[in-house]
């Protein structure tokens, strides 16, 4: 199992954000550092990812050796300076998901914040496969990754994206008919690769390496999407 870096003050203000409830009081604050802590022990973080060319398509991008289609604006504009592309699948595992599942029954606000806690932990994971993926292809510049539901990327993308990775093979990961993905806490990503490096579009002008010299942040502007 790969290791993740599970710091549990930084998974909980995480989680805490996706509630909306970002500065929460010490009490709120208390209870999700406790379940970051209290679930890692039921994590297993594991990944895959495959890599292909990128190229327009109509509407949208494709990668032609696994003949998936990467439909809409945002496809195009994520990828649009990238020669190459990954698909990365990244899951916490059945374990994890069977004691979310547990939680639920005991006590819905303990699973409010449980849940959130694992939205964070596996951001996390997908964190570290990011930098194996980083390393792996060097010197080539990794875009923000971006997934399946976000922008105009349509949700239906999971179910050839996971065939793509062989996800239910190597993680045991499937897709509902509705496109959710099985076990909960599971991650679906595209993220570019260029020879040139590239813009923070999904995070923001805040995480951008380009910053510093950026005229469109100068002009008060943003490539964000
Ligand atoms: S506007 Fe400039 S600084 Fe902000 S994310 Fe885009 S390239 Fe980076």
């Amino acid at each position: 199992m790969p290791a993740v870096n599970w710091d549990e003050e930084r998974i909980a203000a995480e989680a805490l954000r996706y509630l909306g409830a970002a500065g929460a009081g010490p009490e709120l604050t208390a209870q999700a550092c406790r379940a970051a802590r209290e679930l890692q022990a039921w994590a297993e973080p594991r990944w895959a990812f495959r890599l292909d060319r990128v190229l327009p398509a109509a509407g949208g991008m494709t990668l032609p050796n696994m003949n998936l289609a990467l439909p809409g604006e945002l496809a195009s504009r994520m990828l649009g300076d990238c020669e190459k592309a990954v698909l990365l699948v990244c899951t916490l595992g059945a374990r994890f998901a069977a004691r979310l599942r547990q939680l639920a029954a005991r006590s819905m606000a303990e699973a409010v914040v449980a849940d959130a806690c694992g939205s964070a932990m596996v951001e996390a994971a997908c964190d570290r496969a990011e930098e194996e993926i980083a390393a792996r292809y060097a010197p080539l510049h990794l875009t923000d990754r971006f997934s399946p539901g976000y922008g105009d990327l349509p949700l239906h993308v999971q179910a050839p994206l996971t065939a793509a990775v062989e996800a239910e093979k190597l993680l045991g990961v499937t897709v509902t008919d509705s496109f959710l993905l099985n076990p909960a806490k599971t991650v679906t990503a595209v993220i570019g690769l260029s020879q040139r490096p590239q813009p923070a579009r999904v995070r923001g002008c805040a995480h951008c390496n380009l910053r510093e010299s950026c005229r469109l942040r100068r002009k008060g502007e943003s490539c964000a999407v």
